[in-house]
């Protein structure tokens, strides 16, 4: 039995009192002091880990203010608060041993559009593309952009002075920041602006941190304006935060906001913006280049950039077999042919946009005639392909977008790391310093992989390393003096992108004479060095020092404590490396439905693998082997462990802590839709983990009666829906309904189908797929002939779609034979009782071995109960058994077109609009354009409708602790799709989950695809 995790490292006391004391404020905000909270927040996508004391998630400015004020008074000077938006910075930026201050909970409003002037005033918790959306209804954008743009925050970007691909044309996010409103740590706000000279003065004659702020700031530009423009490089990505170099803007105007963005948390609460939107160029394409050398593709861009394109970005081989490998390749794959003797080592994305087609056709067609003329050797180039239009670019750019992840998902210990992440050196400089750098490299033998803004001089290169092993550590520094110097030696950056955070202790060199300037500015804003400290730079005076590169405790420096052994069991969680991707805002992604419903970081995949590691490192710490455990889990006796278990669930009652208990809250939040699996670029699988974790914590405490009743739903359905009426007729009555919501935890029980598949099925002629009759089969019925597996959800609850997939793959001239029923066990997976749930695959798996003998396809009905066999069973029985391949209804028939060609059944040309199951559209990225295939022969039109998750997930919206958050998930996309009057009569859903949560939410019959297709048939006829 596990043992209790007692031992935390808890909150200081002059921050307890700090949270008391803000409480007892008018403060309406939230504050979490919880362990899991402060571990989930203890990481961002950087190398490094620092536990913060506690999150404070400000609901207002006043909130703000308040936080401040507290801060100012005398008992709090030593307080340190660190502001957070996304949480997605690469090198610490918003890591805090302190209080985080979370502005993207709550603080997320777009406060007003002005569509005629061309701005957005948001509140700084927004993200990016949740402000492109609502601008584009207006046909404008903010243009600067970034990687990470569905889940960084305009606060966070504003704040690292973001961009990224297309910066050449658009420029910086300061380049587009029009005023500020910043609460300042004394609790006063400065909103600022460019200033003339006698504003400046008005606010300069003022006896208030303001004024000493602008008075300090105007005297550096007053006295040091040569030295400045002596010491910053020129460059397109020219220095971020507290730029001397622009105190003044190109009309003499004084601009504090300059000296804001960028400056990584460390002067002030950045709370709304007044933010420039640009018209959305109507038309975009890009010219997808292939070369035989990566080095090629550097040194050409040089002479692509006279084609004038928006925008040139590169990729480097390693990133593009990645993305083979994962489910973005799908939707890019026709834009980079692979051709025998064709070796791509790299790619330039080379965009042009415009306001009409023929103007962006003419600049490709320059290029491209120039690509194919000059296609000597010289330039390496060794094909292209053009993408045209936004829907086809924006796939391209998605790919690149997860450059990032996809390198994390590299084989092996050893995974690509930030630390010398985005250095930036004139474009003209680009090829021989990144041929220098990566000679640095390989005198290390490490192994990396290269991405970014060529155009900018911007290239990403993630050194592999593996800080689990001690002996890789003293490589951060090395390398990093040496990229260092590299930099200083072509004239650019070592933060050309990404910021500073702990990598700020090359700034007092960097900046030379000057530094102490811009530590004056950092007194006047935080004379106690409270604000983020150790980034960027100390108050002039003061003995505080800037964090070191190798002093702050890295991420691995904890994970190592965890045993191979440890850490090999639940590896689908360990890999996680923190960078936000499923902290997507859009509501019509997948992914991760409980942090979208919740919005709380504990509830999504990375929060989930940051309490998986940390819960393991706890168990190692008392030297727990979860392997061990997991095996004895398996082996006890139930009624021999009852006793331990009632006394720990007795404690656990009393409120005694245990750590385990909040790492159970989180995985119990969790619906195990296995989006993460799908769509995480690191293949993170929570549900898998989370089955592991329930199962060793469920051998320490009593499971809820509900888990034995989901449980066991599979076993009890084949003799309960033997009495669909009294049954049907009980869980209806309130009584019933209010018993079983109190005492089972489960609420809208589903009802049996009327008919009965077993009794049904003879009725109809349907014939039983047994071995006898499958041997019977001649070898021409053979080819035609197909097993429907079944499972308990559609044969029990929608026998009648089972009788229709039935009937409409007989009238489409297959032979269709019924497997018998078994259960799958998927229920039994999702709460983590992994002895039954093996012992159940195994007895379903001998029944389809053995109707696989007969070389027969077997599809699946449901597609989250399909797919547990490629997945959950692939992973539980490993190399020791061979798992049939069961296909999904449409898999299977998309590879019938001939046939279905030939029966030439056209229907009057009409469009179907599908919602896809999320499992399915995740897990089984082509089962859309399979239907799609599939309608098309019948000359209709499938449209896939963009929806998240229904909230449904299976059991976990029958769950009552779940109900709530099962509505508002289906709230956030389904909710509109399913009420569009324009959709409403063409609708059909593939899961029995989502079919059923549009039933009871808005009593709305959707039919199956499959449904749709026999309908028309029999009308057809
Ligand atoms: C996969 C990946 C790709 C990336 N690609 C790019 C890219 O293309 N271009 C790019 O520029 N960056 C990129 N980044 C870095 C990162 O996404 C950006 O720096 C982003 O702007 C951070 O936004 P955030 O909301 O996550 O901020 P956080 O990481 O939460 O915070 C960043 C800094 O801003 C401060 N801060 C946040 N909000 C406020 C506020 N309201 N007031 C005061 N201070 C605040 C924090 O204290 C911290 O110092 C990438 C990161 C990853 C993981
Ligand atoms: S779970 Fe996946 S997507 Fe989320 S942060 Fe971790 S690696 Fe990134
Ligand atoms: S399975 Fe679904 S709900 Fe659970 S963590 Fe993954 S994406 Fe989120």
């Amino acid at each position: 039995m596990i043992p209790k995790l007692s031992e935390i490292s808890p909150t200081q006391s002059k921050y307890l009192q700090f949270i008391e004391r803000l409480k007892a404020s008018s403060f309406q905000g939230e504050t979490n002091l919880d362990y899991a909270n402060r571990v989930v927040l203890s990481t961002d996508n950087s190398i490094y880990q620092v536990l913060p004391q506690g999150i404070i998630y400000p609901k207002s400015v006043e909130d703000i203010k308040l936080v401040t004020q507290l801060s100012n008074n005398p008992d709090f000077h030593d307080i340190v608060l660190s502001p957070r938006g996304g949480g997605t910075g690469t090198n610490g930026q918003s890591l805090s041993d302190g209080l985080i201050v979370d502005l993207s909970k709550h603080m997320n409003k777009i406060l007003e559009i002005n569509k005629e002037e061309g701005w957005a005033r948001v509140q700084t918790g927004v993200v990016k593309d949740q402000l492109n959306r609502a601008a584009k209804q207006h046909g404008l954008f903010f243009a600067p952009e970034l990687s990470t743009s569905n889940r960084a925050t305009i606060g966070g970007m504003i704040n690292t002075d973001a961009s990224g691909q297309g910066s050449v044309m658009y420029g910086k996010t300061r380049d587009h920041v029009i005023e500020l409103k910043t609460v300042l740590l004394d609790g006063s706000i400065i909103d600022s602006t460019t200033l003339k000279d006698e504003s400046l003065d008005a606010i300069k004659s003022g006896d208030n941190r303001a004024a000493h702020i602008h008075k300090t700031i105007d005297a550096i530009h007053a006295n040091k304006r040569d030295e400045i423009a002596r010491k910053f490089p020129t460059l397109n990505r020219c220095l971020t935060g507290y730029d001397l170099a622009h105190i003044r803007d190109q009309n003499n105007q004084f601009n504090l906001n300059n000296i804001l963005c960028g400056s990584e948390g460390t002067l002030g609460f950045i709370v709304e913006a007044k933010i420039n939107l640009l018209a959305i160029p109507s038309v975009a394409a890009l010219v997808n280049i292939r070369y035989s050398s990566f080095e090629h593709s550097l040194r050409h861009a040089q002479e692509l950039l006279k084609a004038n394109p928006t925008s040139i970005e590169t990729v480097d081989s390693k990133v593009l077999n990645l993305a083979q490998n994962d489910i973005i390749w799908e939707s890019v794959e026709p834009f980079f042919p692979s051709k025998a003797n064709e070796d791509t080592q790299g790619i330039n994305l080379v965009e042009y946009t415009g306001n009409s087609v023929e103007e962006v056709q003419a600049q490709i067609a320059k290029l491209t005639k120039t690509l194919e003329t000059n296609s000597d050797q010289s330039s390496g180039v060794i094909g292209h392909t053009v993408a045209f239009g936004q829907d086809e670019v924006n796939k391209i750019w998605a790919m690149r977008k997860k450059s990032v992840g996809l390198l994390g998902n590299a084989k092996g210990e050893k995974r690509p790391i930030p630390f010398v992440e985005d250095t930036a050196v004139p474009p003209e400089n680009l090829a021989d310093f990144i041929m220098e750098f990566r000679a640095v490299l390989d005198s290390y033998s490490v192994q990396y992989g290269m991405f970014g803004h060529v155009d900018a001089g911007v290239l990403h290169v993630r050194p592999a390393l593996d800080l689990k092993d001690e002996s890789q550590e003293p490589m951060i520094r090395e390398i990093t003096d040496k990229v260092v110097a590299l930099t200083q030696k072509y004239n650019g950056l070592l933060w050309g992108e990404h910021g500073k955070g702990v990598r700020s202790e090359y700034a007092p060199a960097f900046f030379g004479d000057l530094y102490p300037s811009i530590q004056e500015i950092k007194r006047a804003f935080d004379p106690r060095n409270q604000l983020n400290p150790g980034k960027i730079a100390t108050p002039l005076k003061s003995d505080s020092q800037l964090l070191k590169i190798d002093e702050v405790p890295l991420r691995g420096k904890f994970d190592r404590t965890i045993p191979s052994k440890n850490r090999e069991q639940f590896k689908e969680g360990m890999y996680c490396n923190g960078n936000g991707g499923c902290y997507n805002f859009d509501p019509n992604d997948a992914m991760c439905p409980s942090w979208k419903g919740t919005r709380e970081r504990v509830h999504s995949p990375k929060g989930r693998a940051s309490l998986m590691r940390e819960w393991l490192r706890g168990m190692s710490e008392q030297g727990i082997d979860v392997v061990s455990e997991s095996h004895k889990a398996k082996q006890k006796n139930a009624v021999f462990n009852f006793v331990p278990k009632l006394l720990n669930t007795l404690s656990k009652r009393r409120g005694d802590y245990d750590f385990s208990h909040e790492v159970h809250e989180s995985m119990m939040g969790c619906l195990a839709c296995k989006s993460c699996v799908g769509q995480c670029p690191i293949k993170v699988d929570v549900p898998e983990f989370r089955a592991k974790f329930l199962e060793l914590y469920y051998a320490r405490y009593l499971r809820p009666a509900k888990d034995y009743l989901i449980g066991s739903l599979e076993y009890v359905m084949p003799y309960a829906s033997h009495f669909p009426t009294p049954y049907n007729w009980l869980i209806s009555r309130s009584w019933t309904q209010h018993l079983t919501s109190k005492y089972l935890g489960f609420v809208d029980a589903p009802k049996f189908s009327k008919l009965n598949l077993k009794k049904e099925s003879p009725r109809r002629g349907i014939r039983l797929a047994t071995p006898l009759a499958l041997e019977a089969l001649s070898p021409k019925d053979r080819r035609r002939a197909v097993i429907i597996a079944q499972d308990a959800f559609t044969s029990y609850f929608e026998t009648e779609l089972v009788l229709d997939i039935m009937e409409l793959l007989t009238r489409l001239g297959f032979q269709a034979f019924l497997a018998p029923y078994k259960p799958n066990g998927k229920p039994l997976h999702v709460h983590g009782f992994m002895k039954s749930f093996e012992r159940t695959a195994k007895k379903n798996l001998d029944m389809l071995q053995g109707l696989r003998f007969f070389g027969i396809p077997i599809i699946g009905v449901d597609p989250s109960m399909t797919l547990t066999y490629r997945s959950e069973y692939e992973k539980t029985f490993g190399t020791s058994r061979k798992v049939p391949n069961i296909q999904l209804l449409q898999e299977w028939l998309a590879t019938h077109t001939e046939h279905l060609n030939k029966r030439n059944i056209k229907f009057e040309e009409e469009t179907i609009h599908l919602l896809g199951h999320c499992t399915e559209k995740t897990n089984a990225p082509s089962s859309i354009k399979h239907w799609q295939t599939i309608f098309s022969q019948f000359g209709l039109n499938l449209e896939s409708v963009a929806v998240g998750c229904c909230g449904m997930a299976g059991t976990y919206g029958h769950e009552s602790k779940n109900l709530e958050t099962s509505k508002t998930i289906y709230g956030l996309s389904w909710k509109e799709a399913i009420n569009n009057p324009a959709l409403s009569d063409s609708l059909v859903a593939t899961g029995y989950s989502c079919r059923s949560q549009v039933k009871r939410i808005d009593d709305k019959n959707l039919p199956h695809p499959a449904q749709l297709l026999l309908t028309k048939l029999k009308a057809a006829e």
